[in-house]
């Protein structure tokens, strides 16, 4: 397959290093904002050609480019998109990884429309706390989620399914508005619960607890603060751009916050426990790795 890769960061870096690792016939061309960027793309080979100019790129690989992948931040898909859509064939299939879909599905779709192409949207629900080509890593997609939109070309969902089940995603197909709505729950959310923790934590007065809390932090600490010291600009984008569905699930943490608030301060201990119980039932049903390798 010929691939572009646009914005080439730990997303769009990492997802090129599997794409050419994994088929020596695969072929990806790559555009980022720097130039310096571009050139550590090239090095590390998640791509085979990069500039900051799609001009740049030599026709005859343009001319068959299977599927463009826009890895930007979310605000810069559809300017992107609208930048890309008028210089490349009808053939061509978009997506993008963005992590709201509803903003972008159909405005994407109809620009390529205009063109004779095709958009679909899709959502790799894989990360880590670093950004830019550097944090670029293989297998990052092994064995995750990752969401596709629907299109009216059923071909190209096909074809951007087969894309993210070669790097190891395992592909689940829902309409933007519900992604978003699950996405608010199950990733926004804990970004903003994360961020208030460590938010929560520096506002300790005592200078001496403070430093001491900071050293006694360990593993529970790292795993619930882990999100929400992660790239600032993705998470004010997420709730920009998600803005609606985000609060609704921040009015529901609030209630259960209350609802916690009120058993501690009551001292209902048992009632306290019996709520501990039900999450630790409920929590497997949303991460199942820690389960599987326990049993
Ligand atoms: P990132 O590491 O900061 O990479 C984004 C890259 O895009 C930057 O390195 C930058 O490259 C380039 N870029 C920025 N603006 C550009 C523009 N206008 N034109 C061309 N290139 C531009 O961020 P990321 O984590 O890969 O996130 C990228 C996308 O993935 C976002 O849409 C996000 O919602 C989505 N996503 C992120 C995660 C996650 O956990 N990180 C997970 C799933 C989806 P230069 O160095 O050239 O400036």
């Amino acid at each position: 397959m010929n691939i572009g890769i646009v914005g080439l960061g730990l997303i769009g870096g990492s997802l090129g290093l599997d794409i050419l690792a994994s088929d020596q016939d695969n072929y990806v061309w790559g555009i980022s904002r720097n130039p310096e960027t571009c050139k550590q793309a090239v090095e590390i080979q998640a791509v085979n050609v990069a500039s900051t100019d799609i001009t740049e790129i030599p026709d005859r690989i343009l001319s068959q480019t299977d599927i463009i992948i826009i890895c930007t931040p979310i605000a810069a898909i559809l300017p992107m998109i609208a930048a890309l859509a008028p210089k490349l064939n009808s053939n061509v299939i978009f997506t993008d990884v963005g992590s709201v879909k509803a903003a972008i599905a159909e405005p994407a779709s109809k620009i390529c429309q205009q063109f004779g192409q095709r958009f679909v949207g899709s959502h790799p629900m894989a990360g880590t706390a670093f950004q830019g080509i550097l944090a670029a890593e293989r297998h990052l997609f092994q064995n995750r989620p990752c969401v596709v939109t629907p299109s009216k070309s059923r071909e190209a969902v096909e074809k951007v399914r087969s894309l993210w089940q070669s790097v190891g995603m395992n592909v689940y197909e829902c309409s933007p508005e519900e992604h978003d709505r699950a996405v608010a729950m199950i990733s926004h959310l804990p970004v903003i619960i994360s961020a208030s923790l460590i938010n929560a934590c520096q506002q300790q007065e005592d200078a001496i607890v403070l430093k001491l809390a900071q050293n006694l932090a360990s593993s529970g600490f790292r795993d619930t603060s882990r999100v929400g010291g992660g790239n600032p600009e993705l998470g004010r984008l997420m709730a920009e751009y998600n803005q609606s569905a985000l609060l609704r699930s921040l009015q529901t943490y609030q209630q259960s916050l209350q609802e916690a608030i009120a058993l501690i301060k009551n001292k209902q201990w048992e009632q306290l426990e019996a709520w501990l119980a039900n999450t630790q039932s409920e929590r497997p049903f949303y991460v199942v790795e820690d389960y599987v390798a326990e049993s």
